[in-house]
């Protein structure tokens, strides 16, 4: 009998709540993710000692050398080579049965190519919701010239502790609204590239990533509360799983994240990924000539107090123009809004005057 379905790789446990990270000692001794409770546990600088003593409360008090029964790694950066490290930390090892990460979106991207490196399952336990690498199959990371995206197995369990996301610095914890939106400016490119260049469109992937992406966009809720972070938790999950499902980043990746990697390039360490993400997309939205989404995503950055604006990046007018030139190089063969109209630095100079009118209002 043919099978009639498509089969997914999906995270065996979606978490998400106030203290989740109370739970995760019972998590890890789930049979399923490490069938003998052997874990390494990787955390950013500054964190171990916290982390360390939070898992050893969890679970009634300092056993396990108060590690929660796993031996502590600390990663220093987000880069290449850090994670390229641990990968080999953990192979030599060779007594793991799994590997979980705890922190922001650095961590977790470390660890995941490190895991996939070790051939362990990741567990991803997030502390901030800065960008939808917390369930995706992608792992960014700087390197010497900029920001690579490696396809790495998606993680095997997500949890996000709404508590501790609370408690991460202002810009990092909800950044995440910001790539989360851009969703609608990737699958709105994917469509155009499908009417232009006949690429296929996959429907389930763009249900997810569209559908995160409105979720957030009608959870109007201020920033701190359980009900808007667990709705932007979920989306962020929603998008990592469109892209395992699609098998790239294109329902969460379009002009919007080109423009992303030129800043990066030509200006490493300007903002967050959520920051830029959010920036692409309302300018793509003005590209597209799409008034609707315009409003809806500006207002959407505006309310968690996001940046719309070159200038809030800390960027010139000059600079953000230069990056939208640079922008269709950083990723060959992806066709977007870019692409299409493929204009001159004089056209883009224009359009960048005139979205800046438009934000300003
Ligand atoms: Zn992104």
């Amino acid at each position: 009998m043919p099978l009639l379905a498509r089969m997914l790789a999906a995270p065996l446990v979606i978490d998400v709540r106030p203290g989740a990270i109370a739970g995760l000692r019972g998590l890890l001794a789930d049979g399923r993710i490490a069938p003998h409770g052997r874990v390494a546990i990787v955390v950013g600088p500054g964190q171990g000692d916290e982390i360390a003593a939070e898992l050893a409360d969890s679970q009634g008090g300092g056993q396990g050398g108060g590690q929660g029964g796993g031996e502590l790694f600390v990663v220093a950066d987000g880069s290449y080579d850090c994670a390229v490290e641990l990968g080999t930390r953990l192979r030599a090892a060779a007594s793991f049965e799994a590997v979980a990460a705890i922190g922001g979106g650095r961590t977790i991207d470390v660890t995941k190519l490190a895991a996939h490196m070790a051939g362990l399952p990741m567990v991803s336990v997030a502390t901030s919701l800065a960008h939808d690498g917390i369930a995706s199959p992608v792992s960014t990371l700087t390197h010497e010239s900029g920001t690579g995206s490696y396809g790495v197995v998606p993680p095997v369990a997500v949890v996000v502790d709404l508590d501790r996301v609370r408690r991460a610095p202002g810009a990092l914890a909800t950044a995440g609204v910001g790539d989360v939106v851009s969703n609608l400016s990737a699958v709105a490119d994917w469509e155009l590239s499908a009417a232009d260049t006949g690429e296929p469109v996959d429907g389930l992937a763009v249900a997810m990533a569209r559908a995160g992406a409105h979720a957030v966009l009608h959870q109007p809720g201020p920033a701190h509360t359980d009900e808007f972070l667990t709705v932007l938790a979920e989306a962020l999950v929603l998008s990592g799983m469109a892209m395992a499902v699609a098998g790239s980043s294109r329902p969460s990746s379009g002009g919007d994240h080109e423009i992303m990697h030129a800043i990066n390039q030509l200006y490493p360490g300007t903002a967050s990924h959520g920051e830029l993400a959010g920036v692409g997309a309302l300018f793509c939205a003005h590209l597209r000539e799409d008034g609707e989404q315009f409003a809806a995503v500006s207002s959407c950055l505006a309310r968690y107090g996001l940046p719309r604006l070159p200038a809030d990046l800390g960027l010139t007018t000059e600079q953000f123009v230069e990056a939208v030139c640079l922008a269709p190089a950083t990723r060959p063969g992806r066709y977007t809004i870019l692409e299409r109209l493929a204009m001159s630095r004089a056209e883009v100079a224009k359009r960048v005057e005139e979205y800046e009118r438009a934000v300003a209002g």
